[in-house]
């Protein structure tokens, strides 16, 4: 779908649930594309986009960033803490800051580099095992020693379970950012983008829906 479509839609989702113009920012999710088509939505005048691993966005985006002026890289994926301090590098926010190890590491490159980039926490409202998060009971807890830390932490993510109903998800997530303070909120993807916007997404993070199926 053309990167023009998504934006009207978001900008429709806007207007609908209320909300300023230009309030939700589009995550372009970017992982396992050829370069071509990242490319292609660069020339677009698109500049904000999201990886999900480290190693892979090493590899792409520092060519493009010579090339291109002003590109806004997210990391939305699992971060070792072994890859913390070329995260911090690379990337102005991370959206998965899903454990105390992590925010440990993160707050001690914090303070020697005296910079870092700005942080969501994952919650694992699906409480699902596989998948990385605090759990819902776990939030304000980890929040508020994320804070102590004096971690920037600007919102929550979440990734709903594949086979629930994302709103349900949403709504939680909303609740949990509602109930500490937190503003941001990073939620809805390629299939449920406009039921998160309904929900107060701030970032929303589209990938397939831009770029078109994932290949591998
Ligand atoms: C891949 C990915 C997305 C984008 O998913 P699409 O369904 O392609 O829009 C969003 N968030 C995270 C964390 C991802 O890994």
């Amino acid at each position: 779908m053309p990167l023009e479509d998504i934006r009207d839609r978001i900008a429709a989702a806007e207007h609908k649930a209320g909300r300023a113009p230009g309030s939700v920012t589009l995550i372009a999710i970017s992982k396992v594309q050829p370069n071509e088509r990242v490319e292609a939505v660069l020339n677009e005048g698109h500049r904000v986009f999201g990886e999900n691993r480290v190693q892979e966005a090493q590899g792409k985006w520092p060519g493009f960033m010579d090339r291109f002026q002003d590109v806004d890289l997210h990391l939305v994926g699992p971060l070792q803490t072994n890859k913390a301090r070329a995260a911090i590098d690379l990337f102005s926010t991370i959206h998965s800051l899903d454990r105390p190890k992590l925010a440990n590491t993160l707050a001690r490159l914090a303070q020697e580099t005296g910079d870092c980039p700005d942080l969501f926490i994952q919650v694992n409202t699906g409480e699902e095992d596989q998948k990385a998060g605090v759990l819902p009971d776990d939030a304000e807890q980890f929040i508020s020693d994320c804070r102590a830390r004096d971690l920037p932490v600007k919102g929550l993510m979440c990734i709903p379970p594949v086979h629930e109903e994302p709103a349900l998800h949403f709504a939680l997530l909303g609740k949990i950012a509602e109930r500490n303070g937190l503003s941001g909120l990073s939620m809805g993807m390629s299939s449920d983008f406009e039921s998160a916007i309904a929900l107060g997404a701030t970032h929303v993070r589209v990938g397939s829906a831009i770029f078109g199926a994932r290949m591998g």
